[in-house]
């Protein structure tokens, strides 16, 4: 009796303590206007206001049919970029649904660190958009994954988030599993091309038990940023040494000018 008491006692304190915290945010949802990601004004519906959504700087064609990134003017239907063909990635094709920029960077940073968990259905939707080729073509999605310290840290990871959301609108499922981050990597702000690629290096791997959800499977890999492409770049690497057939890539926002842009 002893035992099962003080076992049963915290499991309902913390039941008592969620239904609190729901009921709580439930109150302030209705006493407070949802306020823009990006200038924090109150808005009429979620997300962003008028303003900034008019600053938005959506990506559509003409851009490089493997990088996603928009050309100045229309080279002409399949024209790849110099840097394609310079450094071609080891993933197919890579879209992202908007230029990396101050709204954008708003939206990223309200969602990681879990104060706007509510923009991932929008963010979801638009990469959905901006990817709807790719994913009329795709087996799974596979986002990219957080290694398990800084997943215990912030309790939850933006990738799987926006990947749950375009999941959601395309009916691709996700493979969740498939691919783990055994290396505690640094963070890649501040760092070179040259040290984001040797910092990510070996940090990405298929476990024995994911590897019947990769191989011979055509797989998008799913991220909110692309700044050099170091990190889905260690990924599809490691989905395709595993035998998937094919790796695309999905992100929010991309660094459109890596060399004048910083995050
Ligand atoms: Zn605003």
């Amino acid at each position: 009796m002893q035992v099962s008491a003080s076992i049963a006692f915290p499991a309902r304190l913390k039941r008592a303590a969620a239904a609190l915290r729901a009921k709580l945010n439930k109150v302030l949802d209705l006493a407070l206007p949802p306020l823009c990601a990006a200038c924090r004004e109150p808005v009429d519906g979620k997300g962003l206001c008028a303003s900034c959504w008019s600053k938005l700087s959506f990506i559509s064609r003409p851009y490089c049919e493997r990088l996603g990134i928009p050309f100045v003017y229309d080279p002409g239907p399949g024209i790849l970029s110099m840097e394609a063909i310079a450094d071609p990635p080891a993933y197919n094709r890579a879209r992202a649904a908007v230029r990396f920029d101050d709204i954008s960077r708003a939206l990223v940073h309200g969602l990681k660190y879990g104060d706007r968990l509510d923009l991932a259905p929008m963010m979801g939707r638009w990469i959905s958009h901006a990817g709807r080729e790719i994913l009329a073509e795709a087996d799974a999605l596979v986002p990219v994954p957080l290694h398990w310290r800084r997943l215990w840290a912030r309790r939850f990871n933006q990738s799987a988030m926006l990947a749950t959301s375009i999941s959601t609108t395309s009916g691709v499922p996700i493979a969740a599993g498939a691919l783990k981050r055994v290396k505690a990597t640094a963070q890649q702000v501040g760092l070179t091309p040259t040290q984001r690629a040797a910092n990510v290096a070996g940090a990405f791997r298929v476990p024995e038990e994911g590897k019947a959800a990769v191989a011979g499977r055509r797989l998008v890999l799913v991220d909110d940023v692309l700044t050099t492409g170091a990190t889905v770049e260690g990924c599809a690497r490691a989905l395709l040494r595993a035998g998937a057939s094919n790796v695309d890539v999905l992100i929010f926002a991309r660094v459109a000018d890596p060399v004048r842009t910083s995050i």
